[in-house]
């Protein structure tokens, strides 16, 4: 409480408590952080309530359904939010893609999904974002 007061920005620690959907639980959980990763990010939770050992997840907010045009000045805000965490993955049309998920395109090269509508996602490759078709 002090410290947030005092502007100064939590960091993870090892022992520390986070709250982390837990696999087996299948519900967000209190989590005890178990190990970080080389950023000092949260590599690995353990679960107060069964135990379980896992990889952190950070949790997802739901998708949005505002529609793009409208949203437009917000999506470069949102994009710098977006960690990739997904596994990297070929781009296809065929393949279903979730935000955060990163992909390699034929011509794009590597991009994070930092959006998904309905059969679109948005993908941010470097600085530029390019608007590409899944299979939703
Ligand atoms: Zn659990």
């Amino acid at each position: 409480m002090l410290n947030q007061s005092l502007g100064i920005v939590k960091r993870p620690q090892l022992g520390g408590d986070v709250e982390a959907r837990c696999g087996k639980c299948k519900e967000v959980r209190e989590h005890v952080i178990a190990a970080l990763d080389d950023k000092g990010g949260i590599a690995r939770v353990e679960c107060r309530t069964c135990g379980s050992n896992h990889i952190y997840r950070e949790r997802k907010t739901a998708t949005k359904t505002t529609s793009t045009r409208t949203v437009r000045g917000t999506r470069k805000d949102s994009a710098s939010m977006v960690e990739a965490v997904g596994p990297l993955r070929a781009y296809s049309m065929q393949a279903r893609f979730a935000v955060g998920d990163r992909l390699e395109h034929q011509k794009f090269g590597l991009g994070i999904v930092i959006e998904v509508r309905a059969s679109k996602i948005d993908v941010k490759f470097g600085k530029e974002l390019k608007t590409l078709i899944h299979a939703g």
